[in-house]
Formats: C-alpha cells, sequence, structure tokens
C-alpha cells in the first residue's frame, strides 16, 4: 500500500496560556498543502520495521510511523508485522508537521490492512496520543487547532490562494520555541476568524494583515535566518508572510500558482541553500479521493 503524507502550514498561531502540564494553549488556522513524504506500508512476519531516506529521521520507536503502528497493533490486538518505508521530500523538523503526518497516515493504512474497522473517532483518539499535530494530519484541509493543537474543528472552507514555502539550513525545536514566547496577558485578540472570513471573501490583501505567529519573533531573534527568508519573500513579490509552526519554514502567499512559480524563481536565485517549494492548498476532499478512501 502506498500512500501520501501531506505537509500543513499555520496561516496563524497564538500561543494563549501556558497550562500547568507544561504546554501551552494555542488557537491556530492550519493548511495543507501539497508537499508530501510517500509511504509504503506492506505485511511482514511479525514485529515493526521502519526505513527511512533521510538519515536525520529516527527509525525506532522515536519515530512517528513506528509508534502509530505499535499502538493500532495493541488496540487491535493483533500479531501480524508491518514494515513501514517512508520517502522524505517535507523538511524534518521544519514546522511542517511532516512527522506528524506520516504517523497519522500510518495509523489510517493499518486500520486498513489489518481490516480493524476503527471508526473516525478511535483513530482521532489514537492520534491525539501520538502528538498536538496528529488528529488534524488525520483528515487534513482547512482547521481551527485548539487546545495543544489536538482540539481539531475541520472546516470546509477553500483556500483560494497559493503558498511558496522556504525553508532555511537550520532546525527549530518545537519545545524550546514555546518555552521563549512571551505571552500578551492584555490585547489578546482571536485571529481565527479574521483569517477565516478573508479566505471566505478571497480578500488576499486583508488576509496579509492578519497572518500571524506567536513563535515568529523568539525564533527570529535566535536565527535571523528567518527573518531575512521572510523579507525576501516579500522582496520577491509575495503579498504577505509568515513562518509556520516552530519554523524555521516560512511561507509566502500570492495569488494563484503561477505568481507562486515566479516567486520561488526569484528566490532561488537569491539564495541557494534555501529550500523553495510551490505549494498549492489541498482539501480534505482531495486528500480523501487521492488516497481511495
Ligand atoms: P511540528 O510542526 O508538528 O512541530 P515539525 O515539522 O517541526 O513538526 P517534524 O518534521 O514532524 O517536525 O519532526 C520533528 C522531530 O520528530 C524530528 O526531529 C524527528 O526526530 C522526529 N520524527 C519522528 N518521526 C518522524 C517522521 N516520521 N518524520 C520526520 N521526523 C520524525
Amino acid at each position: 500500500m502506498t500512500i501520501h503524507s501531506y505537509a500543513k502550514i499555520n496561516l496563524g498561531l497564538r500561543v494563549l496560556r501556558k497550562r500547568p502540564d507544561g504546554y501551552h494553549d494555542i488557537e491556530t488556522v492550519m493548511q495543507t498543502v501539497d508537499l508530501t513524504d510517500t509511504l509504503t506500508v506492506s505485511p511482514q512476519a511479525s514485529g515493526t520495521t521502519v526505513t527511512c531516506d533521510d538519515p536525520a529521521v529516527p527509525t525506532d520507536e522515536r519515530n512517528l510511523a513506528y509508534r502509530a503502528a505499535e499502538l493500532i497493533r495493541s488496540r487491535v490486538g493483533t500479531e501480524s508485522g508491518v514494515r513501514v518505508d517512508i520517502q522524505k521530500r517535507i523538511p524534518v523538523a521544519a514546522g511542517l508537521a511532516g512527522g506528524s503526518g506520516n504517523g497519522a497516515v500510518t495509523l489510517i493504512a493499518l486500520d486498513r490492512l489489518w481490516d480493524a474497522g476503527l471508526s473516525f473517532d478511535d483513530l482521532l483518539a489514537m492520534a491525539d496520543r501520538l502528538g498536538s499535530d496528529v488528529p488534524f494530519c488525520l483528515r487534513g484541509g482547512m482547521a481551527i487547532g485548539r487546545g495543544r493543537g489536538e482540539v481539531v474543528e475541520f472546516l470546509d472552507t477553500a483556500c483560494p490562494f497559493a503558498f511558496v514555502l522556504v525553508t532555511p539550513p537550520c532546525a527549530v525545536s518545537t519545545a524550546w520555541a514555546y518555552q521563549q514566547v512571551k505571552i500578551e496577558l492584555t490585547n489578546f485578540s482571536s485571529i481565527v476568524n479574521l483569517i477565516i472570513s478573508s479566505l471566505h471573501e478571497g480578500d488576499l490583501d486583508r488576509l496579509v494583515v492578519h497572518l500571524r505567529n506567536d513563535l515568529e519573533s523568539p525564533v527570529l531573534a535566535h536565527l535571523p535566518v528567518v527573518g531575512r527568508v521572510k523579507q525576501t519573500l516579500i522582496d520577491c513579490g509575495a503579498a504577505g508572510a509568515a513562518m509556520s509552526g516552530s519554523g524555521p519554514t516560512v511561507f509566502g502567499v500570492v495569488p494563484d500558482r503561477l505568481a507562486a512559480s515566479r516567486v520561488a524563481d526569484r528566490v532561488r536565485q537569491v539564495e541557494t541553500t534555501w529550500r523553495v517549494w510551490v505549494a498549492m492548498p489541498v482539501s480534505a476532499r482531495e486528500i480523501a479521493e487521492r488516497s481511495g478512501r
């Protein structure tokens, strides 16, 4: 079974408060984009084997696909083994939830392979145990994330714009980024409705005003290259730009694919060590259709 695992970007991310359990409550708007990893899931006699063509990715129990396989095996109570071969295109530890996506699609694939008949709510509960971004990745498309990001409200809103993703050659620890955030106790305004209504209206100028990521300023202070990526995207023609998740990937927003290709070409000429992609938004329905769900 060969399946695609999609990247996501955060169109907005506000950090609301630190919780007693050490995590932070957030409010975010997430959107799936068509940058994908490919996972090949095949039966084997026993146990779980994960391989990955990127040596930066652990293939033992730290891998989210591995943990997803173990979780679903114990739930289903099967002795069957599974092998998951991951072909990585989504940059690792880059704010695009690549690992979370791999965990989510492994849950879906093994529910099918082992004929487990799990409901979407069962899968959501398992996804929640794997990580904050995994529940969103189970369905994808556009969604609001609350709590740690795991309380997901899936939306049918279509994103009418295109993106350019730029990843400079550095990695950011998500835990570190959250620890650095200075939470504004006053003047909190929800960006969710503003972002979603801008998308509904197809109003790019309005959308870019509301792009905001509270993790951005600490990451920028620590990694000035992220600020340079953002400015370069604007200089090369993006209407607006913001960091995704805990970075260091920055996305630029443009009206359509053609504009995205032009901006991407210009950015590639500025700096060859940055990885640059044209990325189109993908709806939950498109993901389901492409995977035969
Ligand atoms: P998020 O946006 O959810 O914070 P991220 O895009 O910043 O995620 P990931 O690419 O998901 O980060 O990887 C974060 C860490 O997770 C990596 O450093 C890696 O060691 C570990 N990891 C576990 N499983 C995977 C996987 N299947 N693919 C990539 N990384 C994985």
